[in-house]
Order: structure tokens, then sequence, then C-alpha cells
């Protein structure tokens, strides 16, 4: 017989346009998963409104995100591929494990500390909750693996908790999922900012090299880009951060050692650094690019296959749902 595929589960926050920092540090990687497992990847709308954007503004990075996930080779064929606020069962979930979770494990994350030492005005309490509505994500389609960068693990282990407590409390109901960083990924800094990582919310469009910019945008952008006074081609993230984050990004672009680039690039200059990153660049987010304009241009279609990931996703959703309320007494 054969095994069962084991489930991943994967979203972004169409708080911004994505960059090429998502798709070096995750989405390339997605790919080549869809094989090996049972892939969910969402567009996690819900969670954008966690701070003050305007609808509109969430409307169309809802559909450019999803447009680019197809045309970055997401298979809705192969994959669920979908759009969070089209599965009410999230939200529904949300409210069981909110009564699972406690005050004090809420408390402890970071990003809502973060956001509360910063002293930030008009937090809302969904920036405090949000981690219950990832478990929810997580847990509604029986996921045994999600991939994070290092920022998400915390939020994944309080899935796991909550998952642990309620099936302990009630009755054997979720599946207890595991976090995995990826060893393959890059993870891309800002060309401004290079000792931070490359963000889509962030305010500088210089920092950020977006997929769906022209050449002359990368061009222009990567000609910007921070680097130093050495003149030296080395990886050194310490001293050397801006001159080491276009090696790393020529390295995912090229699939190639980043050690292999240096040796190729030995006694250049930095201008022939930029121009070798701008052409690497280019190369990757040209075809996608083209497909997005393609796929953009036609919001129905887009809808539609949403739609089509939406309802193969609410078929495991329900039954989960069921379950979980089943397991709490709720008739
Ligand atoms: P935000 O600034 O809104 O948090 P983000 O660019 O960090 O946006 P997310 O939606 O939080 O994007 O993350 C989507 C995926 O992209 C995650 O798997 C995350 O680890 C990955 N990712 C985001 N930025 C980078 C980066 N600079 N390098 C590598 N991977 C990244
Ligand atoms: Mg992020």
């Amino acid at each position: 017989m054969a095994t069962k595929k084991q489930v991943l589960y994967s979203a972004t926050k169409p708080t911004g346009n994505l960059t090429i920092g998502n798709y070096l540090g995750a989405i390339k990687n997605w790919i080549g998963l869809m094989d090996k497992y049972n892939c969910y990847f969402c567009i996690a709308n819900l969670h954008a409104h966690t701070i003050d954007l305007k609808a509109e503004f969430v409307k169309e990075r809802t559909l450019e995100q999803f447009a680019m996930f197809l045309a970055c080779g997401l298979n809705p064929e192969k994959a669920t591929v979908y759009i969070q606020s089209m599965v009410s069962e999230h939200t529904e979930l949300t409210w069981l494990l909110n009564c699972n979770t406690m005050m004090g494990e809420a408390s402890r994350m970071t990003q809502y500390k973060d956001h509360v030492a910063k002293g930030e005005k008009g937090i809302t309490t969904a920036l405090f909750t949000y981690p219950i509505l990832m478990a929810a994500d997580i847990l509604l389609y029986n996921t045994n693996i999600v991939p994070v960068g290092e920022d998400q693990v915390q939020h994944v282990e309080l899935a796991r908790d909550i998952a642990n407590r309620f099936n302990h409390k009630f009755k054997d109901t979720f599946v207890i999922p595991k976090a995995v960083i990826p060893t393959v990924g890059a993870r891309i800094k800002g060309l401004q900012d290079p000792t931070s990582k490359m963000g889509k919310s962030g305010d500088d469009p210089n920092n950020v090299i977006y997929l769906k910019d022209s050449d002359e945008e990368i061009t222009r952008k990567i000609k910007r880009a921070v680097t130093d006074s050495l003149n030296n081609i080395a990886y050194d993230e310490k001293n050397q951060p801006g001159v080491s984050n276009l090696l790393t990004i020529i390295s995912a672009c090229e699939n190639k050692p980043i050690e292999e680039v240096i040796n190729e690039l030995k006694g250049s200059g930095y201008g022939a650094l930029k121009k070798r990153t701008t052409e690497a660049v280019i190369n990757v987010i040209a075809p996608i690019r083209e497909k997005y304009l393609e796929l953009i241009k036609n919001p129905k279609k887009l809808i539609e296959i949403a739609e089509m990931g939406a309802k193969k996703a609410k078929k495991v959703a329900k039954v989960v749902i069921r379950k979980a309320k089943d397991a709490m007494g709720l008739i």
C-alpha cells in the first residue's frame, strides 16, 4: 500500500508585494516540495489586518500575491493554493483554540512584545491573538510539517502546545505539527540596510527587489545597493554585509555555491559584482514577471482558481472542525 503523503503548510501575508527574499527564501523551495508532500499554500489575508491597512490595499495585494504564486510555479492541480478568507473554518477554529490557550502563553510571543516594547500606538487585540489564528491555520489540515523562518518557530511551538493540551483535555483530535527550518533557502538582506532581512512591508522601496519590478528598476536598485570601501569581493557578513548579501543573491539565483561565485569574480571590482547580480536577478525575475502580468489581467479567472483551492481546503477543514466541536461537546 502506498504510504500517505505528509501534509505541509505554508503561507505569506498580503502586507506588501512579494520580494526576491520571499522567492529565494521560501517559494522557490515550495516548488520542489509539491511532489513529496500534500502541500497547502495560503495567502493569509486575515493576518494582514493585524496591522492598520486599508481594505483596497489588502484586496489588491491578495490577488497580486495569488497571481504571483501561480507565476512562480505553484501548481493548483498538485497543491492546494488558496486564499484564507475564502475558508471560514479558519476563524471558526480560532475561537475553539482561543478557549484552550493560556494568557501566559500568548503574552510570551515575541512579535507582540516587540510592538509593545517599541511603544506603538493603536495595537489591536488581533496582534496579540494572531498566533492562535496561525495555530488554527496549521491544525485545520492535519499538518505534519511547517517550513518557517527562525522568527516563526515560536508560533509553531504554540500550535503544538495548544494541540497537545486540547488532545489531552478532550479527545485525540489534532495532528501535532513540527516546524522545519529549511536549510536550502537563502536569507536575503536589504539592499540599503544589508544588516537586516529584506521584508515586503518595509518603507524604502530601494531596499527591496519586488518580483514585479521591471528590468530597469532592478538595475537601478542594485546599482544603488550599499557596499563598503574595502574593494574586496569576499563573504564576510560582519565586515562586508552588503557585498556578502549580493553574493548570496547571485548564489541563490544561479544555484551555485558562494565560493564558486567568488572565484569567478576574483580580481573584479564592485561594478562587476553589481552587474553580475543584476543579470542573475533579471534572469530569475523576468520570466516570473511576464507570467504574472498575463495572469493579473484576468482577475475573474484568478478568483475561479482561488475558489477551486478553497473548495479543496474546505473539504478537509470541515472534517477537522466537526471533530474538534464534537470533542468540545459543541452540538
Ligand atoms: P513582512 O515584512 O510582512 O513580515 P515578509 O517579507 O517577512 O513580510 P512573510 O509573509 O512574513 O514575508 O513570509 C513569507 C515567507 O518568506 C516566509 O517563509 C519567510 O521566512 C520568507 N522570507 C521573508 N523574507 C525573507 C528574506 N528576506 N529572505 C528569505 N526568506 C524570506
Ligand atoms: Mg515576516
